[in-house]
């Protein structure tokens, strides 16, 4: 997440009269999402999920700052990550990455999974932190929680869409952000230079800070501008059973990178744990994270996409 701009600011604001659902889901509670589905859920594993933040919080990362050499590398090993669990590129020119305006800046990284239609709903999280201190023992800012925790969702939610068959409604887009921590620098070019009509976006679902606090705890914003992926939300979590606290926190809003998207009318939602001790700290280390809550995060979130993807039309109106 983002210290920039803290600054309230209430996103009813940007509801534009959409009403909030809150009840009269059609949800049952005991629905069944398939066996298929169950098991690439269950391919969501919180031992992968360690790995892959303990790879990219690694001191050998280094912070993985938005220019430094191990920002590339964490963009080229996304971009692996992304091929190995069959999405197709996406980027600039066919390829995996989106080059940023800032010079010398390592790239998005961005795969689809194709679905029947054009829409498509935006799966992301930002893989950039920040630089090392000058001077200390402990001078990396690993960003374990911030955000190699979203990251290693994303890629584990891709990899568990590789193992199914399916021909979904509506594509897929997996998308890493580079340089969040500059001010939501990276989503900003894919918000205003996209691949896909982002008139045809579901929604954005951004994970960012998904680690920490309690091992069954995770805060959801942005229901006020997504109204029509909510209920997927709440449908999943019954077979998730996190406690999700919704929308208490609108400011958080404008802190990642949903808050690109939403400028430009797309529904957008940000899963993310409130602000811990090791937040923007050196001490933001792999071994303080609850894989366990990533495993849970990415498994609702997967589970929700299933279910926004399967649909034949939005379910938002006009946006
Ligand atoms: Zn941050």
């Amino acid at each position: 997440m983002n210290s920039i701009s803290r600054r309230y600011r209430n996103c009813a604001s940007l509801a534009l009269g959409l009403s909030f659902v809150t009840a009269g889901m059609a949800s049952t509670g005991d629905e069944k999402i398939g066996e298929a589905r169950q098991l690439a859920m269950k391919s969501i594993q919180a031992g992968d999920l360690q790995k892959l933040v303990d790879f990219l919080a690694s001191d050998d990362m280094n912070g993985r700052s938005f220019k430094s050499a191990e920002a590339h590398e964490a963009s080229k090993y996304i971009a692996k990550q992304f091929k190995e669990a069959g999405l197709t590129p996406l980027g600039d020119d066919g390829l995996w990455f989106q080059n940023i305006e800032i010079h010398e800046a390592a790239p998005n990284v961005v795969g689809i999974r194709k679905g029947k239609g054009d829409r498509f709903l935006l799966i992301t999280a930002h893989f950039d932190h920040l630089p090392p201190k000058k001077t200390g023992d402990d001078r990396i800012f690993n960003g374990a929680d911030d955000n190699a925790s979203g990251t290693s969702a994303i890629i584990e939610i891709a990899r568990a869409f590789g193992e199914l068959d399916e021909m979904f409604e509506a594509s897929i887009v997996f998308v890493a952000f580079n340089a969040e921590e500059r001010g939501l620098v990276g989503s900003r070019h894919f918000a205003k230079h996209p691949p896909l009509d982002l008139k045809k976006a579901i929604g954005i679902i951004n994970l960012d800070m998904v680690s920490r606090g309690e091992e069954n705890l995770i805060f959801c914003e942005g229901g006020p501008s997504a109204p029509g992926m909510l209920p997927s939300i709440k449908k999943a979590n019954k077979t998730i059973g996190l406690e999700i606290r919704f929308d208490t926190h609108p400011e958080w809003m404008r802190q990642s990178d949903q808050w690109s998207l939403l400028k430009e009318g797309v529904p957008a939602l940000y899963f993310g744990v409130d602000d811990h001790p090791d937040y923007h700290k050196v001490t933001d280390h792999a071994d303080k994270i609850l894989a366990k809550l990533i495993e849970r995060v990415a498994r609702l979130t997967f589970i929700a996409a299933v279910d926004l993807v399967s649909k034949t039309e939005n379910t938002n109106g006009e946006h």
